[in-house]
């Protein structure tokens, strides 16, 4: 009996997908990076920090012109502050 259809609960994040990562935008000290797979589905990757640390994101600002009207830039467009929680970098 086969048991690898209990692999649904290992959580969101599986490694089978994990190819190609790409810079899609800086700020400050940050950058978004973003996979193929998140690019597929329209996720927006991940801010990281120089220092290699995860980013605290806050999405404050309004939409971009592309975006309010369905589109997607490209862009983390409504991304208005960044923060490292490991050294403290803001941006
Ligand atoms: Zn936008
Ligand atoms: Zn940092």
């Amino acid at each position: 009996m086969p048991l690898s259809a209990g692999r649904a609960a290992a959580g969101p994040r599986t490694l089978y997908r994990l190819s190609v990562s790409t810079v899609v935008e800086f700020r400050g000290s940050f950058r978004l990076v973003e996979t193929d797979g998140q690019r597929l589905r329209r996720g927006r990757g991940v801010w990281y920090d120089r220092c290699g640390e995860l980013a605290q994101t806050e999405h404050n600002n309004p939409r971009c012109d592309t975006c309010a009207r369905g589109g997607s830039c490209g862009m983390d467009c409504t991304l208005s502050r960044l923060v490292c929680p490991r050294c403290g970098a803001t941006a």
